[in-house]
């Protein structure tokens, strides 16, 4: 058997440790927008008249060449790039440990500066999903999440921040960087095709910089990965859904997962502020929803607490009228949690009930499940994890 080019299960990047993180001493440019990078360059004297031009060159450089730095900008002229060197870098969040799982999914665990004395850094996860089809990247909006789901792991993490656009936007540019996926690539194709706002914490709860880094994502002129191409997951922040489809005009994700409020309150206690019947006005009311842009629901599958044909049934009831599509999520275990993955069958026949019902019902393959990276298993170790918790952490690993 040939040798292949990458080892499977692997660690390439080993995990530098915490205490030897050096914050960063000057701010990238990353996750600017055009006006912010045209404000950047007046502060280092730039005359108004050539900053359009030169706001323009440095975009195509930052992200559609994705420079790693101001030396390789070679339309610049030297001077302004010497000076741009004394004042900012073009970083992205540093890259602590790479994992491939044996399918071929790959996580990075990213530190960042944490702006306080005690704590030196946080850490964050992004993970990417390669198939046949298409390449996709599940991206974090926060350091753990405030909303505590109670099947969710990112939930029991204590610790959280809202990431800036710059470390959003950063994680799709470490990505590239890391596949070689920039626009030199030789036979034209893009690794990384779609972005899915899926990652740890909860993106409308960051609104502003989750906007902000969406729309440099989604720049032609730039990273260039269509709004189309592009899925933000909520838990049912109500009031910002229908500002998302209006500032950002991407593809909606809704993370359902129970159709009576008193199951969904448990299960997404978010739900006690906003029950599914206004959730479910906000998706009737979200901008751009069509059947050619339909509304993804997604549906965890825990056995003997929402998985029963009633729910099913219940489920497409409550629908009617959405551009829908439902994602039906085997859970993925993770350690102390007291939920377990539906049956297989139990599973099928849920899924069936909903397809004949004329929903198109794809059950989500787990993917990355051997290093921790399926949905709802991102947990960075910013809290460091007990000696019983890794040793569950491996059982589960070898015997998915
Ligand atoms: N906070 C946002 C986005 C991140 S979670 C949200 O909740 O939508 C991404 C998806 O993974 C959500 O649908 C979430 O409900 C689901 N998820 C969380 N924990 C899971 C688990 N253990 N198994 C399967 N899916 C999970
Ligand atoms: Fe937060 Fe989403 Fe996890 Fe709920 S499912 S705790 S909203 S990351």
């Amino acid at each position: 058997m040939q040798p292949t080019a990458e080892p499977h299960n692997a660690t390439l990047v080993e995990k530098t440790p915490l205490e030897t993180y050096v914050p960063p001493a000057k701010p990238s440019l990353i996750g600017l927008s055009r006006t912010e990078l045209a404000d950047r360059l007046g502060d280092i004297g730039v005359a108004p008249a050539q900053r359009k031009m030169r706001v323009q060159q440095l975009w195509h450089w930052l992200y559609f060449r994705g420079a790693q730095s101001f030396d390789d900008m070679t339309s610049i002229s030297k001077s302004i790039r010497a000076e741009l060197a004394q004042h900012f870098t073009v970083d992205r969040p540093e890259v602590v440990a790479e994992q491939i799982s044996n399918d071929g999914t790959r996580k990075w665990l990213l530190r960042l500066p944490s702006g306080d004395s005690v704590q030196k850094a946080h850490e964050v996860e992004c993970v990417y999903i390669p198939e046949t089809d298409r390449g996709t990247l599940c991206v974090s909006s926060q350091v753990g999440c405030t909303l505590n789901c109670s099947f969710c792991h990112t939930g029991t993490q204590r610790l959280v921040r809202n990431l800036t656009a710059g470390e959003i936007v950063g994680q799709v540019m470490v990505a590239r960087d890391r596949l070689n996926d920039w626009a030199d690539r030789e036979d034209g194709t893009r690794r990384v095709t779609n972005i899915v706002m899926m990652g740890m914490g909860e993106p409308l709860y960051n609104f502003d910089a989750v906007r902000d880094a969406l729309l440099i994502v989604g720049d032609n002129e730039g990273i260039g990965i269509s709004r189309r191409r592009i899925t933000l997951s909520t838990s049912g922040v109500v009031p910002n859904i229908v500002r998302a489809g209006e500032e950002i005009g991407v593809m909606l994700a809704i993370s359902l997962h129970a159709v009576r409020d008193e199951l969904r309150n448990e299960l997404v206690p978010l739900n006690r502020k906003y029950p599914i019947k206004e959730l479910l006005q906000a998706c009737r009311d979200y901008p751009g929803a069509s059947n050619a842009r339909r509304i993804t629901f997604e549906y965890v599958m825990l056995k003997g607490v929402n998985d029963s044909l009633d729910d099913a049934k219940l489920l497409v009831k409550m629908l009617k009228g959405i551009p829908a599509k439902i994602n039906l999520i085997p859970f993925n275990p993770w350690p102390g949690t007291a939920y377990e993955c539906s049956d297989w069958d139990q599973i099928e026949k849920f899924s069936e009930y909903i397809f004949n019902a004329g929903y198109s019902s794809p059950v989500r393959t787990p993917r990355g499940r051997d290093i921790l990276a399926a949905c709802g298993q991102l947990k960075s170790e910013t809290e460091k994890l007990s000696a019983r918790e890794r040793q569950a952490l491996r059982a589960m690993a070898m015997t998915d």
